[in-house]
């Protein structure tokens, strides 16, 4: 394929991958959002494969098809709840590429750069290393935590600051060695060096997060995947990359401020942890009597109420209960009752997590509000469900200075009339709180797994 013919390419690629992000940003375009990105992201691969930077098809071929392997079956086998893990452990195969790439660049002795094209290249080599490196290991201990094989309490070494801002100046002057040696063909001991500090700052960054700060780190490690990207495209000279990785890392950014700010967090002290960690004071504990109601009871009340609010959380991706929820709610409406949905920002395991179970099931959009939204009508409201929900509806994280999660907004559901919380137990959710929301006297549990007892709910209001 000519040249002109692959810069054609990536350019109809890069705005088809603009629309796509752009469709993402709402349910109802969502789907075709996935369309426009997938469609791009095909032209991209057969203009770059049948490209003249492309030496061997045999490689190429061994590698798509292994790649390819991986991914589908990853695709077909992984269950929703654990797609923000696989989307971590994403992360980090962007990241390792670029620290592969940067290596085989600076191995690579078929360049003949010199002077400012030379030492510009060997910035970008150290770069892309340096931020591959973070992401990768950073988006591992992510992937750990998500998926519990590592405790979400945060690791608090003492001094820590001092250990992240002593990492940031050797890091710096390693760079500094490296563009001298690399001067005279050397660098290797620098390079290597400084990867094994990118690798250790990764950890240590990841590792100091608490519970509750984990939507952030998702979406930031998402931005760093972007700019390892990036960083990859500059060292293979290579636009699309270079682009495609800068909407990654922008788009990624923008997520994370709005992760911050869905928590009332600022960006910086959350990269210097301990959130949701019980650290501060002495949160208070949680003491009275819960009242315990059952399916048959759930049903009478929901006949009763004129306006129910469904409040989701990451229980019911657990219990896949979407489906059981989008029929209750369907015979509701259909009786005449108003039924709407409210969303925490932060509610599951991954950004939008919610509405994509919703979208999955049905259920339709205009009936699903955002927190902001439903906030200010709780007086309004006679009966709320809560499926599987814990940390988003803590209204410790109000009352409470001392608690690990003081300050995040809730869904202030308890305003309502009578709250019920469907869970397996009294145990508590991601960030490791008490919820003083069960022992409220307008609070009922309903126990169990929310499939079976939604499924319950619904038969008695069929009967
Ligand atoms: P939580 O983790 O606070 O609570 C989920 C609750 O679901 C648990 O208390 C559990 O109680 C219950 N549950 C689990 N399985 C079932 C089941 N089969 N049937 C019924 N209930 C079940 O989830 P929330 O959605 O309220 O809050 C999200 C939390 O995750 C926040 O702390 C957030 O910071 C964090 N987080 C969010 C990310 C994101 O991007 N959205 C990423 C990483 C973390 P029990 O065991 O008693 O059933």
């Amino acid at each position: 394929m000519s040249q002109s013919l692959v810069t054609m390419s990536y350019i109809v690629a890069t705005i088809l991958f603009i629309f796509s992000l752009s469709g993402l940003s709402n349910q109802e375009t969502a789907r075709r959002g996935n369309y426009y990105g997938m469609l791009g992201m095909a032209i991209a691969i057969i203009a770059t494969a049948l490209s003249a930077s492309v030496t061997s098809y045999v490689v190429l071929i061994i590698a798509l098809l292994i790649g390819g392997a991986i991914g589908a079956k990853a695709a077909l086998k992984v269950e929703m709840t654990q797609m923000p893990e696989l989307v971590a452990i994403m992360h980090s195969l962007v990241g390792m590429a670029a620290v592969l790439v940067g290596y085989a660049n600076f191995m690579d002795s078929s360049l003949s750069l010199s002077g400012v094209e030379k030492n510009i290249h060997e910035v970008e080599i150290y770069i892309g290393i340096l931020i591959g490196a973070v992401t990768f290991s950073g988006s591992v201990i992510a992937f750990g935590k998500l998926s519990e094989r590592i405790s979400g309490k945060p690791l608090l070494l003492p001094g820590r600051h001092w250990l992240n801002l002593g990492l940031l100046v050797a890091a710096i002057f390693l760079g500094r060695l490296f563009l001298q040696q690399a001067e005279t063909g050397g660098g290797t001991f620098p390079l290597l060096l400084m990867t094994v500090i990118a690798l250790a700052f990764g950890i240590h960054m990841v590792m100091a997060i608490g519970g509750a700060d984990m939507p952030v780190v998702v979406s930031m490690l998402n931005s760093y995947s972007g700019w390892a990207a990036a960083a990859t495209g500059f060292m293979l000279n290579n636009d699309l990359l270079i682009v495609t990785g800068a909407l990654v890392g922008s788009s990624g950014a923008i997520l994370s401020y709005i992760m911050c700010r869905a928590m009332n967090r600022n960006f910086i002290s959350v990269i210097a942890g301990g959130f949701g960690t019980g650290s501060g004071g002495e949160a208070a504990v949680v003491e009275g009597e819960v009242q315990p109601i059952d399916a048959d009871e759930t049903a009478q009340l929901l006949l009763a109420a004129k306006n129910i609010v469904i409040i989701p959380g990451y229980g019911m991706a657990v219990a896949q209960a979407q489906h059981t929820v989008n029929e209750i709610t369907k015979l509701l409406r259909d009786k005449g009752k108003k039924v709407g949905f409210g969303i925490h920002p932060v509610a599951g395991r991954m950004p939008g997590h919610m509405n994509v179970l919703l979208a999955e099931a049905k259920v339709p959009y205009d009936i699903v509000y955002e927190m902001d939204e439903i906030n200010e009508d709780w007086a309004h409201v006679d009966v709320s469900i809560v499926i599987g929900a814990n940390d988003i509806v803590n209204p410790s994280a109000l009352d409470d200075p001392n608690s690990p999660i003081a300050g995040m907004p809730v869904l202030e559901c308890w305003k309502g009339e009578t709250t019920i919380v469907l869970k397996r137990s009294m145990a508590s959710g991601y960030a490791g709180v008490g919820n003083p929301l069960f022992v409220l006297e307008n609070t009922r549990m309903l126990f169990g797994d929310a499939n079976a007892t939604m499924q319950a709910v619904l038969k008695a209001l069929k009967g």
